[in-house]
């Protein structure tokens, strides 16, 4: 996973506690950032998603939010970079793509803003 728009691949990753929108309480995030999609935020509590403020539309499947809370624990999980070393690396490559249009760092250094 690193620099070009791979579907599925996720070039950063990261935790944030947000007030749920669904529930209305603070929950755990796990949070990826896409190229072409920006960041997409999946509730530990629901597992509902968000993008762009907009509530990701729900699958027609039974048992879909037992999978995405499954999902979004799993990937909380592996997120293992600090938060200011996250933030930090994320604005350092938004800087060079804002300048450039290239992606300068690695998925695994990850960040947010
Ligand atoms: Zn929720």
């Amino acid at each position: 996973m690193n620099g070009g728009a791979i579907c599925g691949g996720y070039d950063f990753t990261a935790r944030r506690v947000l007030l749920c929108p669904t529930e209305g309480r603070r929950r755990r995030f796990y949070c990826w950032y896409a190229h072409w999609y920006g960041w997409t935020y999946e509730c530990l509590g629901c597992g509902d998603r968000w993008m762009d403020g907009e509530r990701g539309e729900r699958p027609f499947a039974r048992g879909w939010r037992a999978q995405s809370i499954a999902r979004a624990k799993a990937g909380w999980d592996r997120v293992t970079v600090p938060a200011q070393a996250r933030r930090a690396t994320f604005a350092a490559m938004m800087r060079t793509y804002l300048t450039t249009g290239r992606y300068s760092v690695t998925p695994e250094e990850g960040g947010m803003p």
